[in-house]
């Protein structure tokens, strides 16, 4: 399975990293070595004193598909879940501004936590999901489906155009704003509307 990652989907994240919002969803790419195994907890990596945490909703694909037009992408996923792209920023901005790919600070074991699914039946409308992130119980990110600047469907649409999208193969759909720093020792949870889909520690 493959993890496909979009980047600057949410105004206000794109304005905090002083970013331009791009004419085209920005995709890049986890390995299923980044994903950390089920209750384990998140150890800060030794080449980074900076990894952000980027909380997003994902699609889970549950049907092999490729150039999927947008008015069908809804019957490509069955279910929504949140997890964290966890990202070395003082490392990713180094390879921005020499004009190298990221993998190296997006893509590294353990970086890519999944949290749990629900059906995605279970929501009145797929535009209005509400989710958020807590560091040590403080509200550090939060975010609503409907801020996205590609919403789920195209998203489906725009990258099954150059990946063919096959059955377990995860989206994970953007950050909203509040990103920062975590430190050995954080406790961090994740909500779609007041369900926790995960729950993790920083070592
Ligand atoms: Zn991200």
């Amino acid at each position: 399975m493959k993890i496909i990652c979009i980047g600057r989907n949410y105004s206000d994240h794109i304005r905090e990293l002083s970013n331009v919002k791009p004419s085209n969803p920005v995709v890049f790419l986890k390995p299923d070595s980044s994903i950390i195994a089920k209750n384990q907890n998140f150890i800060i990596p030794s080449f980074s004193d900076d990894i952000h945490h980027e909380v997003e909703l994902i699609i889970k694909i549950n049907r092999v598909g490729k150039h999927i037009d947008k008015a069908f992408s809804n019957k490509y996923f069955n279910e929504i879940g949140l997890g964290i792209d966890f990202t070395a920023r003082d490392l990713q901005n180094n390879l921005k501004k020499d004009g190298h790919p990221w993998e190296k600070s997006k893509a590294f074991d353990n970086s890519c936590l999944v949290g749990d699914f629900i059906n995605k039946d279970k929501f009145q409308n797929l535009s209005n999901i509400e989710f958020c992130m807590k560091k040590n119980n403080q509200i550090v990110q939060s975010g609503n489906s409907s801020e996205m600047i590609w919403n789920m469907d195209e998203l489906i649409s725009y990258v099954s155009q150059y990946f063919t999208l096959k059955i377990g193969d995860l989206i994970f759909t953007g950050t909203p704003a509040g990103v920062s720093s975590v430190k050995t020792g954080d406790f961090l949870e994740g909500f779609i509307n007041s369900d926790q889909m995960f729950s993790l520690k920083v070592k």
